[in-house]
């Protein structure tokens, strides 16, 4: 008889808390204990770096079998270097096996001291394009080292390996470059009289829009303005500003200007557009929301919690995506999270992905992302019973509502400032229309 009365006093509980949601709450509550840990947690990933023969390896053991195989990076590839990583680490960090790693290591030693390296500076490697991407033969490496100084890695005619350091004196100078696409927009932009630095900034920029392993095609075209400094020959030896961007591709015709926003220089279209994309509001592939953010009412216990992000419930392996560019910033077991990833999009945002099922190929700590790119597959791993993706966004490292609006990493213009880039626009248009020296 008492356990009847039991009985009939739980099941009216039941009924009102539908079993997925009651079970996410736990999960939830299950979270915010682990939070802290989350910056708290001291990585070994310093150490990981410095040891030589790598794929990275992340503190957490679970992950091996997704890191192993490592997608081609891009021809050319370039990197920056992290904080603790060693330039061999750069190298096979890429793929690279570890002997030719420390053989061009050895050829660059001579011109520069490697354990100069510093983060941050910018490595542009270029792989042979007969074994690319089955081998990732190195052919030429240039590393800025300064204003003035570069250390070039090549392959001279007898097959050796050899290492020079450039330095010269270099006064600004502003140019007009185009052209039209033959081979990669790497070597065309070289050939028309573009830096590798400037190519590396173009290519970010323009990767917004395009991408450049499968939307490019010979007898597209290019235009650029920027700054640069150009030697005593007037050839472009370093970047500097770059005010104009064209690129014609069969599928679009993209142009930016820069224009100086808070200090710095951002990108914008002809309507005063930042060119920099929003988050993704879903990055999930097929979904259906299952839980909004905010606060809910907890079934048994019967008080709010806050539900930190949105749950999309999607059958296990459904793909996730970037929901904006940006890098990796933890990638690993995050206790109640499960398998968890964090991308860093800019200095205000980021997102966190929770609960999946696995990482995509080659995602790791450190690595870069674009938007839309697969990430992960949803799961059910940490505290929770059904397959979903539980999605977060942190703004100033605070977790807001995703579906709030649409969260554009950098705002466009208006008013005073949309008028002042419309003036800049027109001073950039006559010099487009002007002949200015071209590279
Ligand atoms: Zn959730």
């Amino acid at each position: 008889m008492v356990l009847f009365i039991i009985g009939a006093l739980t099941l009216p509980g039941n009924d009102i808390a539908p079993q997925l949601e009651d079970t996410h709450i736990q999960a939830q509550l299950q979270q915010s204990e682990y939070e802290p840990v989350e910056e708290a947690n001291p990585t070994p990933d310093k150490a990981a770096v410095k040891a030589e023969p790598t794929t990275k390896q992340e503190p957490e053991g679970t992950i091996k079998p997704q890191q192993s195989k490592i997608a081609p990076p891009a021809n050319p590839a370039i990197v920056e270097v992290e904080a603790g990583q060693t330039f061999v680490g750069v190298l096979t960090d890429l793929g690279i096996d570890n002997r030719q790693a420390n053989l061009i290591a050895l050829s660059i030693n001579k011109a520069f001291d490697l354990r100069k390296l510093k983060q941050g500076q910018e490595i542009v490697v270029i792989f042979d394009e007969q074994e690319y991407p089955d081998d990732l033969v190195v052919t030429n490496i240039a590393l800025q080292t300064g204003v003035q100084d570069t250390v070039e890695f090549y392959i001279n005619d007898a097959g050796e390996y050899q290492s020079k350091l450039t330095s010269i004196p270099l006064t600004p100078k502003t140019i007009s470059v185009s052209g039209d696409i033959k081979g990669s927009f790497y070597q065309s932009a070289i050939k028309a009289g573009l830096t590798p630095n400037i190519i590396t900034k173009l290519t970010k920029l323009l990767s917004y829009d395009v991408d450049f392993q499968r939307d490019i095609r010979a007898g597209d075209k290019f235009k650029v303005i920027c700054d640069v400094m150009v030697d005593q020959t007037g050839k472009a030896q370093r970047s500097g500003r770059i005010h104009y961007a064209m690129l014609k591709t069969r599928f679009d015709n993209i142009e930016f200007y820069s224009f100086k926003n808070g200090g710095v220089d951002n990108y914008y279209d002809k309507k005063g557009r930042n060119i920099r994309k929003a988050l993704l509001r879903t990055p999930v592939e097929a979904a259906r929301i299952s839980s909004r953010f905010g606060p809910r009412k907890h079934p048994i216990l019967g008080y709010n919690k806050m539900h930190t992000g949105v749950d999309f419930a999607a059958p296990t392996g459904t793909k996730i995506y970037a929901a904006g560019d940006g890098k990796i910033t933890r990638l690993g077991r995050n206790g109640g999270y499960g398998n968890y990833i964090k991308i860093r999009h800019n200095a205000k945002y980021s997102t966190a992905y929770a609960h999946l099922h696995k990482y995509a190929k080659g995602m790791r700590k450190g690595s870069y992302v674009k938007q839309g790119q697969v990430i992960g597959y949803v799961g059910s791993t940490g505290m929770s019973t059904g397959p979903h993706l539980h999605y977060e966004v942190h703004e100033n490292g605070k977790k807001v509502n995703p579906q709030a609006a649409r969260i554009p990493i950098i705002d466009s213009l208006g008013g005073k400032q949309l008028k002042a880039f419309k003036s800049r626009m027109k001073e950039i248009d006559k010099m487009l229309g002007t002949s200015l020296d071209n590279g």
